[in-house]
């Protein structure tokens, strides 16, 4: 926590949040170092995807308005946000109406991230160039900062975009081909509703009819009851 000469670097995240009220992860700076990186779909206000790389002990953060496209002619608005905590990164439920970012959190993408090139110049220059490595996105990527101008208001403006690769796709929008939790296998309906979450990647795939049949086969190893 007491990263750069002390100063907090979660101060704007823990200002913005009342612990007692949100479900949200409580502050609080890691110390490993990692490279996991996730995306949580946010039905706050509006719909966007929060964009996450875990970069020295803290989530550096960014909300891309409508999501991250695997076509590099498309060039996503990523505002960037307050520096989240690791713990973030495994947030999936509701913040409460009324709180900050009040509305349903998704864990849309999840996995780990390597920068090309020193991520910290990147970050500092406004070129951060990158690979993933997740369930849903891969490959090559580049967040760009644009210039700042006065009707920004402070707030920093950076574009995500797909760099060619062989993972590039032509009109390819993942986040229409996938609507679900690649955690809980949950909808966003079904987790606004409060309805527990199964755990199962696969679980989005399994019709009710094929869930009743893959369970049959260990009920029939139990004894019978009495
Ligand atoms: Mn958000």
């Amino acid at each position: 926590m007491a990263r750069a000469g002390g100063r907090d670097v979660l101060a704007a995240y823990k200002a913005k949040r009342d612990f007692g009220k949100t479900p949200e992860p409580a502050a609080k700076a890691g110390r490993k170092r990692g490279n996991s990186f996730v995306i949580q779909k946010h039905a706050a206000r509006r719909t966007h995807f929060d964009f996450r790389l875990e970069h020295d002990g803290v989530l550096k953060s960014w909300a891309v308005t409508r999501g991250p496209s695997l076509d590099p002619s498309q060039k996503r608005l990523a505002v960037m946000t307050e520096d989240h905590p690791l713990e973030y990164g495994g947030f999936e439920g509701i913040i409460p109406k009324g709180e900050y970012g009040g509305g349903p959190v998704m864990i849309w993408d999840e996995g780990t991230w390597e920068p090309i090139g020193d991520p910290d110049e990147g970050l500092a220059k406004g070129d951060l160039k990158f690979r993933l490595h997740g369930n849903r996105l891969k490959g090559d990527f580049v967040l760009v900062r644009m210039k700042p101008r006065k009707e920004d208001r402070g707030r920093q403006n950076w574009l995500l975009i797909k760099k060619r690769d062989a993972y590039a796709r032509d009109g390819d929008e993942p986040t229409q081909d996938f609507e679900t939790s690649v955690r809980s296998g949950r909808s966003m309906e079904q987790i606004q509703s409060g309805d527990v979450p199964v755990w199962s990647s696969k679980a989005q795939k399994k019709t009710p009819a094929a869930r009743a049949k893959r369970a049959t086969p260990a009920k029939r190893g139990r004894k019978p009851a009495g």
